[in-house]
């Protein structure tokens, strides 16, 4: 058993579907997921020992690339004095300090280990501090595997959401409102019918989840601005864009201050570790200080705060402005592309996350994100990879880069984009 395929097989005799998260699957795209056992810089190596510019960066923690200096021997460090303690540890402090020093209006934090975690415990806390019960989310945002925000209801007119996934009940469900994104008339309307039983909006901060599609200038100001009118919270979902959008995340792009942040990814540094924070008035509601309850057996695991306080005490200005350069060099490579294969597209960014959109119209909602000529990324998708890059395998995910990527790693993502542009100019419709 060596290759890929190999052990595609004997995953999925033992896991659903062979991968331990779906989007790992090569489900929107076809073919075997490629079994990684290495990993340098921006670099994978997969089990039949190709090599492959890594365009997911695990989905976004691995800002530095991978196996950076410095994140390995803090992880070395904390090793020699044990793994685990099931009480407080300095390291929590001093991550909690960093993300309170980066991120202006989170006052306190609290540590988990997943991003999902994360959202499910800012929502309860929000519940618990409003003493409401709804929940208003957006088509297309994901905030991780939580029941209640496992809805997506279409869009057009404010629903009150079916669950999307079975297993997901209606009561789960039943106190979410799912609306088009972008679209602040919709909230207004939600919040002139229901506004005393909202608790809180929670949105991405720019949304990665479904490519990249952000927010329309004023949008994140209008949300702050109806929540605080109608006294309901706004709960910013940072679990992409935070770390990495900039040195204090979106935040720090548009300065729309929501009472409640959630992180994850980057703060992890490729360990389990993700955050809840913001307001101390809001934040003072949570067990022991409060009565909202919320806990973990492995938060602020040593581990896991000594990677995720090396990454980010090392994405300095210079970590941001490499992110920032790579990502515009691939994108406009990207776009000329396929323009000399007159393949209609969007190129759109998130901060330094960014994703293609096939098709010649505008994409501010996951309506313009489902029309979108989809069907162009497998081929796409394909020829990247047989070129040695390696793409997020769906069309609705965003691509990241890390620090680590230097020029000849960027070369080669350039050398593969024409025969990927003339694959997804060949490609035909289902
Ligand atoms: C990844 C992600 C989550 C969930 O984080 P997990 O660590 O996978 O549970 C939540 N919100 C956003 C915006 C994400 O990108």
């Amino acid at each position: 058993m060596t290759g890929s395929q190999e052990w595609f097989e004997r995953a999925r005799r033992v896991t659903p579907g062979g991968v331990n998260s779906p989007v790992r699957a090569f489900g929107a795209v076809g073919g075997t997921p490629r079994f990684v056992v290495d990993a340098d810089g921006p670099y994978l190596v997969d089990a039949d020992g190709r090599e492959y510019v890594d365009l997911i960066c695990s989905w976004g923690p691995m800002i530095l690339g991978h196996r950076h200096p410095a994140v390995l021997e803090a992880v070395g460090r904390a090793l020699e004095h044990g793994t685990s303690f099931g009480a407080p540890s300095r390291g929590e402090v001093e991550l909690a300090e960093e993300i309170v020093d980066r991120v202006a209006p989170v006052e306190q934090v609290r540590l988990v280990s997943s991003g999902t975690e994360a959202t499910m415990s800012a929502i309860r806390l929000a519940r618990g501090f409003t003493g409401r019960s709804k929940v208003v989310k957006f088509a297309g945002c994901y905030h991780g595997h939580v029941d209640a925000l496992l809805a997506s209801a279409g869009s057009g007119l404010a629903t009150f959401a079916l669950p999307g996934s079975p297993g997901v009940t209606g009561a789960q469900t039943g106190d979410t409102v799912v609306l088009p994104y972008n679209d602040l008339a919709a909230v207004e309307k939600v919040f002139a019918e229901s506004g005393p039983e909202i608790a809180c909006v929670i949105t991405e901060a720019a949304p990665g989840n479904m490519g990249a599609v952000p927010p329309l200038p004023g949008f994140n100001a209008g949300l702050r601005e109806v929540t605080a009118r109608h006294g309901a919270l706004l709960v910013s979902d940072e679990v992409m864009t935070g770390f990495r959008a900039g040195r204090d995340g979106w935040y720090g792009r548009d300065g729309v201050a929501a009472d409640l942040l959630t992180f994850g990814k980057v703060m992890g540094g490729g360990f389990p570790a993700a955050a809840f924070g913001g307001r101390a008035d809001v934040m003072a509601h949570l067990a022991p200080a409060g009565p909202v309850y919320q806990a973990g057996t492995l938060s602020g695991n040593p581990v896991a705060t000594a990677a995720g306080l090396a990454t980010l005490r090392h994405c300095t200005p210079e970590v941001y402005a490499r992110l920032e350069e790579v990502a515009q060099t691939i994108g406009r490579a990207l776009s000329a592309g396929l323009d000399r294969e007159g393949v209609g597209h969007r190129v759109q960014y998130s901060g330094t996350m960014f994703s293609v959109f096939f098709g010649d119209r505008p994409v501010v909602d996951f309506d313009g994100v489902s029309a979108s000529e989809s069907y162009r990324y497998a081929p796409f998708f394909h020829e990247m990879l047989r070129r040695g890059v390696y793409l997020p395998p769906s069309p609705f995910e965003a691509w990241f880069v890390s620090a680590s990527h230097d020029d000849r790693a960027v070369e080669r993502v350039l050398d593969a984009v024409p025969a990927a542009a003339a694959a997804a100019a060949a490609a035909r419709p289902a």
